[in-house]
C-alpha cells in the first residue's frame, strides 16, 4: 500500500521535526498542536512551569476520560557531522522519515492529533471525554512537566480513566510490543570514608577501595528476586566510581561511586535502601548515602484499555501485541498513581536517541489508525 506524500500525519510529524525543540525547549509544537485541536472543539488550557511548556485539553466533560499523553521535547543532536541529513530537515528516503524526534515521539503526537480529528468529526457526541496531557519535559528533568500537570489535576479532582502514552514501545514491527507498566528506578551516590596515607605505610591509613569491594562484589553478584508475571528482575548496576589522587603511590581518603536499581514490583525503596545499608554494615564500610528515586514502579493490570488496545493492534496489523513493562521510565509513572488504566503504544523505538532517528512512514500512518480505533473501541456511541 504506497503511502501518499501529503498525508495528514506524516505532514504534521515533519513540521513537528522542523522545530527544535531540545528539552525543556518547545519551540511553539504545542502552539500548532494546540490550534489543531482547537478547531475541532477542544478546550485549551496552557501550564508553563519554570521554563517547561504544558498543555491540558480537553474534548467532552463527562466520564470515562481518555488522555493521550507524551511530550514535544527531544534529546540534543549528538554530533551533527555523523548525522547523513539535518536532524532538523526532515527528509523521506525509501519509505523512512528521518528527523530528531522521528521516533521520539513527534510521529507519535501527530498520530494522535489526526485520529482525534478523525474521531471526533466522525463522533462528535461521543462518550466521556477526550484529552491530552503534553509537556517538553520528559527526557529532561521532568519535574515541571506531567507530574506538575498530574498535581494541578489532582488539585481541581479532574480524574484521568485511561491514559495511552505515544511512546515508541514496538521493537522490530510496528504494534509486536505495547507497555502496560515500567520497573521503578533508584539511584544512590555512596561516598566511602577513609584516610589517605602512603602506600608503603598502609598500617597508618584506612583504604576505602578495599573497604568496599567485598561488599561491591556481593552487591553486583546479588540476585535481587526472580521478577514475576510481568516484571523483569530487578537488577543493580554501578555507573561510576572514582578513588584515588593520581599519584600511584598514595592511598585514597575516599571514594565515591553511583549506582542505579530498577526494580520490578517485588520490591520497594524501602526494601531496597535495607537491603543495600545491611550489605554495607555487615562489611562494616564507613560510608554515607544519597538516594534518588526518579520513579517507583508501575503496573496496569491487563483491562479494558489493554483489551482496546491490543484488538485496534490486531485489527490493524493482524498479529497480537506481547504486554511488556521493560525499558527505561516513562511519564506514564505520574500518571497510573493516581488509579488510571496506563497503556504505552507508538512506534519501532530501535533508532532513539541515536544519529540518524527515523520512522517508516507507513507505521506512522497505520498508528494513527490504531489510536482511532481505540477512541472509537472505547468512547463511541
Ligand atoms: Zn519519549
Amino acid at each position: 500500500m504506497p503511502t501518499a506524500a501529503d498525508d495528514p500525519t506524516l505532514l504534521l510529524t515533519q513540521e513537528l521535526i522542523r522545530r527544535p525543540s531540545v528539552s525543556p525547549e518547545d519551540q511553539g509544537c504545542l502552539q500548532v498542536i494546540a490550534g489543531r485541536l482547537e478547531a475541532v472543539g477542544f478546550h485549551i488550557e496552557r501550564m508553563p512551569f519554570g521554563p517547561v511548556e504544558n498543555l491540558w485539553a480537553r474534548h467532552g466533560t463527562q466520564r470515562p476520560l481518555l488522555c493521550f499523553a507524551g511530550h514535544t521535547d527531544v534529546v540534543p543532536t549528538g554530533p551533527r557531522e555523523e548525522w547523513a541529513t539535518d536532524p532538523f530537515q526532515p527528509v523521506v528516503r525509501d519509505g523512512v522519515l528521518y528527523g530528531r524526534g522521528a521516533a521520539d515521539m513527534k510521529s507519535g503526537l501527530a498520530a494522535m492529533i489526526t485520529a482525534t480529528e478523525r474521531f471526533v468529526t466522525n463522533h462528535p457526541h461521543h462518550k466521556g471525554t477526550i484529552a491530552f496531557l503534553l509537556t517538553s519535559d520528559e527526557e529532561g528533568p521532568s519535574v515541571d512537566g506531567t507530574r506538575r500537570v498530574m498535581e494541578v489535576l489532582e488539585a481541581r479532582n479532574e480524574k484521568i480513566d485511561y491514559c495511552v502514552v505515544g511512546e515508541p514501545s514496538s521493537t522490530d514491527t510496528l504494534g509486536d510490543i505495547i507497555k502496560i507498566g515500567r520497573r521503578g528506578s533508584l539511584s544512590g551516590k555512596l561516598t566511602v570514608h577513609g584516610v589517605q596515607g602512603h602506600v608503603a605505610y598502609p598500617h597508618l591509613a584506612d583504604n576505602p577501595v578495599h573497604a568496599v569491594a567485598p561488599a561491591l562484589a556481593e552487591l553486583a553478584a546479588r540476585t535481587w528476586d526472580k521478577g514475576n508475571e510481568f516484571f523483569q528482575p530487578t537488577t543493580f548496576q554501578i555507573s561510576n566510581i572514582i578513588a584515588g589522587t593520581g599519584a600511584p603511590n598514595v592511598v585514597p581518603g575516599e571514594l565515591k561511586l553511583r549506582f542505579n536499581i530498577r526494580f520490578s514490583t517485588e520490591q520497594t525503596v524501602e526494601k531496597l535502601q535495607q537491603t543495600i545499608a545491611e550489605i554495607l554494615n555487615r562489611h562494616k564500610v564507613n560510608y554515607t548515602l544519597e538516594w534518588f528515586v526518579s520513579g517507583l514502579p508501575f503496573f496496569t493490570a491487563p483491562g479494558e484499555l489493554s483489551k482496546a488496545v491490543v484488538q485496534a493492534i490486531q485489527e490493524k496489523v493482524r498479529r497480537a501485541p506481547q504486554l511488556s513493562t521493560t525499558g527505561g521510565t516513562s511519564d506514564g509513572r505520574f500518571i497510573a498513581p493516581t488509579g488510571a488504566q496506563v497503556v504505552e503504544l507508538g512506534v519501532i523505538n530501535a533508532s532513539i536517541h541515536k544519529v540518524n532517528e527515523n520512522v517508516r512512514v507507513d507505521d506512522v500512518v497505520a498508528l494513527s489508525g490504531m489510536y482511532e480505533r481505540v477512541m472509537e473501541l472505547m468512547l463511541a456511541r
